[in-house]
């Protein structure tokens, strides 16, 4: 207990990912107290990121060509200014990695060695460990946090409430498997990752359920573009979760997708199975729905060489029985990344004072409607460094610590889940979304271990509902063309929870 008193007035970054791990650093030697459920290293997607870091670094490339690539990715929702601020910071953001510590893969000159991902012009990504970046850059930071004093590292508390007064923060409340205890103090910074657990298939570690955004809903932040969920097309199929990554890489290689009679049914598609991730995901989608399996065949491209080509990748495979070298990889699309999140400025404030978001809980409107493979890592470097300026910037105001009646019960995604996976997945349509949002509104209003992840889910669902076309990675069946206009979405829980009061889903008001 007196260990935490002396804790408080220091800021207090939520999460141990790459965007936490990196707040805390920059912050140094400012004091800062860092917060992460799981033990650092783990269960954070940081840890199993696959391909890289996006950086304009060749001599053939420039920041314009990464604007330009980003922009295009983000079908027509992206915020130019932000997408501008953050790939120019982004080559000093591989430089800082550098410096503290990734073993970046380089050439033989020492130079680094920029891999080519889809939708990418040029050759821009930093990689390290071949396809096992995010386990390289959670071992250098985690040793650099860990060697950093001015950075008090609390593992296995999980936090459960932000503590408010006048629209102000004034602590987190936070939980052990022993009982809750307050750190007080009048900043926050949220880095607690993505939503994926919210699906019942899905890439991120299962612990990423959108808890960020549940505090900041609870205490009363907007949220930008929440409607949009970026599915990864090929997935390990299996029981296995979290699920596993096939990478692009492999299709890049050559593997196209086959189904049970051998038939390429995305041949089609324009670009292929190398077509754009939210096509592919789609194409694969509706394969799967009209009955087919869908297989990623490399037998022919790759064979005795896959292992030696993707060796992370063969492991995954073997893991789950399977010789891609000479049988098909049976694959599924697979929630993988939230483009939107807890609505932030350009320092990473939200809306509530005392308040900051960072890496994948944020929407800084760098993503729009569909993330550009490998722009979320770097984002996450670069925005760190801005928030812990602002963070830094802010002094500590003496605010009393409200008191809080009751801590709430940890929370459980069960039954978010199975109404998420059926109504928010690659292919939406007004009555289900209707339906979700009205099964939802009961239990995000109630004190259940549902309540959270609900609540989450229903921002989630009323977004996706007032989104009447189909834009990037959010597929609406009943409107299926882009609108004319692009504009970003915003949501508070309240205006949620209202929007979804009101919602009539009796059939005749359906049809009128
Ligand atoms: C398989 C896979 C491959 C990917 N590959 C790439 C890639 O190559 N390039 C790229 O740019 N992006 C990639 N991404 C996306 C990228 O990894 C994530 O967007 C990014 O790592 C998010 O970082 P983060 O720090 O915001 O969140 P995370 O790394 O997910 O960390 C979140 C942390 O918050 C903690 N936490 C959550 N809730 C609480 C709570 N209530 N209290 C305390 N702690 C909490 C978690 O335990 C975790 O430590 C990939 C994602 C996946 C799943």
């Amino acid at each position: 207990m007196n260990d935490i008193v002396r804790l408080a007035g220091r800021p207090v970054v939520v999460g141990g990912g790459l965007a936490g791990l990196m707040t805390a650093l920059e912050l140094a030697p400012e004091p800062v107290v860092l917060l992460s459920a799981a033990p650092l290293g783990s269960e954070a997607s940081s840890a199993i990121a696959q391909g890289g870091l996006a950086a304009a670094i060749g001599s053939d490339d420039s920041p314009e060509l990464h604007l330009a690539d980003t922009l295009a990715a983000g079908d027509g929702l992206c915020d130019e200014t932000v997408v501008r601020r953050i790939v120019g910071a982004a080559p000093l953001a591989i430089e800082r990695l550098a410096e503290l510590g990734v073993a970046f893969d380089r050439d033989a000159s020492r130079a680094l060695s920029l891999g080519l991902e889809a939708a990418h012009a040029r050759r821009r990504i930093v990689h390290a460990a071949g396809a096992a970046t995010g386990r390289e850059l959670m071992r250098a930071l985690v040793t650099a946090v860990r060697n950093t004093a001015s950075i008090t590292i609390v593992e296995g508390f999980a936090a459960r409430r932000l503590l408010v007064e006048d629209g102000a923060i004034t602590g987190v409340l936070a939980e052990d498997g022993f009982g809750s205890t307050v750190f007080a103090g009048s900043r926050v910074v949220l880095a607690t990752g993505g939503v994926g657990g919210l699906f019942r298939d899905t890439t991120n570690p299962l612990g990423c359920f959108g808890q960020g955004l549940a505090l900041a809903a609870r205490a009363g932040a907007a949220f930008a573009d929440l409607e949009f969920v970026q599915f990864h097309p090929t997935a390990l199929d299996g029981l296995l979760r979290p699920m596993r990554l096939v990478s692009e890489a492999v299709r890049g290689e050559g593997a196209v997708l086959i189904d049970e009679t051998g038939r390429r049914f995305l041949a089609d598609l324009p670009g292929a199975e190398l077509g754009t991730r939210d096509a592919v995901a789609r194409g694969v989608h509706r394969h799967l729905a009209r009955g087919h399996r869908v297989f990623l065949d490399a037998r022919a491209c790759l064979g005795k060489s896959f292992a030696d080509r993707f060796p992370t990748i063969a492991g995954y495979c073997h893991e789950a029985g399977i010789d891609p070298a000479h049988e098909p990889i049976p694959v599924r699309p697979a929630a993988h990344y939230h483009m939107g999140g807890v609505a932030v400025d350009r320092e990473g404030r939200s809306t509530v004072s005392g308040l900051w978001a960072c890496g994948e809980v944020a929407s800084t409107g760098l993503h729009g409607a569909n993330r550009l493979a490998s722009n979320s890592l770097t984002e996450a470097v670069v925005m760190a460094s801005w928030v812990a300026r602002s963070v830094a910037a802010s002094p500590e105001a003496n605010r009393t610590v409200s008191a809080l009646s009751q801590a709430p019960t940890r929370p459980d995604p069960r039954e978010a889940c199975d109404i998420v996976s059926s109504s928010l997945g690659v292919l939406r349509e007004g009555t289900g979304l209707r339906a979700a949002a009205t099964a939802l509104l009961p239990i995000a209003s109630g004190n259940s271990p549902a309540a959270d992840p609900a609540a989450v889910a229903l921002m989630m669902a009323v977004s996706a509902l007032g989104r009447e076309e189909s834009r990037g990675a959010h597929c609406r069946s009943d409107f299926p063309l882009r609108s004319g206009v692009a504009r970003r979405s915003r949501i508070t829980l309240d205006a949620a929870l209202q929007a979804a009061a009101s919602l009539d889903t009796s059939p005749i008001a359906r049809s009128a």
